[in-house]
């Protein structure tokens, strides 16, 4: 695949004068249910039903998904709404049933996109389909392998491909469910110009309180779409509950979301300064996160110092902090009198925290 930037793709031959948006439940769980949340978001700026029909979780023991009785219920959508419809395949089985049912576009769960063996065999049952397609990210932050299963598909003569970003996995607790790694989105926007990309925030955040800032940075970063999980009554879902808004708040969040259009020639600077500021944004998030950290651990070595008896400020100890810090710092460009302002600051924190806990 070569990075050509003037391609027309499915998205531009939708012409919408707005994001692209998927929106419906993380699982379809009953044919009323998915009918309902359907009619809710007819004359939305909902373009697809989306409807787990065959759910990946993690655990087993929960709920896997209603299987192919649930195509049945997509194509009464499509019948009585008009919406086209959405869902996930993870094996060849899955995908004879969507194309069987003429489900209109399906994507690849991030569980999937990191299984070559999995990826390949979706693309030999979808070989040469018109279908659109969309990629998850793999769980885990590997650009070259988001990328290998996109080529996986495109090798296999299908054209109308996109990717959807939702977020990565830790071992770390984040305020994320799965955290962005916005860097990432944006160079595979920068390497392939022309495959759209529709962000997830439902699975990024996990919470659908902060639902409508990850769709806000989305559309910053110039993202083409968003994929929202919609349910009428979130907090009963079946699957994904916290995380799913009602076709209301859905609709909510899409009026108050700021679309800026721009010229071609905005679009360069622009497009550099909403990327640079989101990085920043995502660093400066991250420097609160570790500092954070570091006060804990510091708690605990405080806890440690009552226990024997030690003085909390130990001159030694920090000299050498110091010291390393301030080599560390200029290898990557930072002035002294930063780094020792930053650390005496930093210090001082830490021993407010352990001062609280020695005289506790
Ligand atoms: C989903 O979209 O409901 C889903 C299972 O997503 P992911 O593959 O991103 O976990
Ligand atoms: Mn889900």
């Amino acid at each position: 695949m070569e990075n050509s930037k003037q391609m027309r793709t499915w998205l531009d031959d939708m012409k919408l004068d707005h994001p692209l948006v998927i929106a419906g439940p993380c699982s379809a769980e009953t044919e009323e249910q998915v009918l309902k949340i359907a009619h809710d978001l007819i004359d939305t700026d909902v373009n697809y039903f989306r409807a787990g029909i065959w759910k990946p979780r993690t655990r087993p023991g929960m709920f896997e998904g209603v299987g192919a009785i649930g195509l049945k219920w997509l194509q009464k959508v499509k019948e009585e709404t008009g919406l086209k419809t959405a869902t996930e395949v993870a094996n060849r089985a899955h995908v004879d049933l969507a194309l069987e049912y003429d489900v209109d576009l399906l994507w690849i769960g991030a569980r999937s996109t990191v299984s070559p063996f999995i990826v390949q065999e979706i693309a030999d049952a979808l070989e040469g389909t018109d279908k659109i397609v969309l990629v998850k990210n793999p769980v885990n932050p590997d650009l070259a392998l988001w990328l290998g299963a996109v080529e996986r598909l495109h090798t296999a003569n299908i054209k109308n491909l996109g990717v959807i970003h939702r977020g990565f996995s830790t071992y770390e607790k984040t305020k994320y469910r799965n955290i962005p790694e916005w860097q990432m989105a944006v160079e595979l926007q920068s390497k392939f110009p022309d495959l759209p990309i529709i962000n997830d925030p439902s699975h990024i955040t996990g919470k659908r309180d902060m639902i409508f800032d990850v769709c806000q940075t989305a559309l910053d970063l110039n993202f083409d779409g968003l994929m929202v999980e919609t349910h009428n009554d979130p907090d009963q879902a079946w699957s994904d509950a916290a995380q799913q808004v009602t076709p209301a708040s859905l609709i909510q969040i899409m009026k108050d979301l700021k679309i800026r259009k721009v010229t071609d020639e905005e679009m360069d600077y622009n497009n550099k300064l909403s990327q640079l500021r989101a990085q920043i944004d995502m660093i400066d998030n991250q420097l609160i996160d570790i500092l954070g950290k570091r006060m804990k651990t510091s708690d605990q070595i405080g806890a440690l110092k009552k226990q024997r008896n030690v003085a909390v400020l130990q001159t030694n100890r920090w000299n050498t902090i110091l010291g390393k810090m301030i080599l560390e710092g200029e290898a990557k460009g930072l002035s002294e009198e930063f780094v020792l302002r930053l650390f005496k600051a930093i210090h001082q924190e830490s021993i407010n925290h352990q001062e609280k806990i020695v005289n506790a």
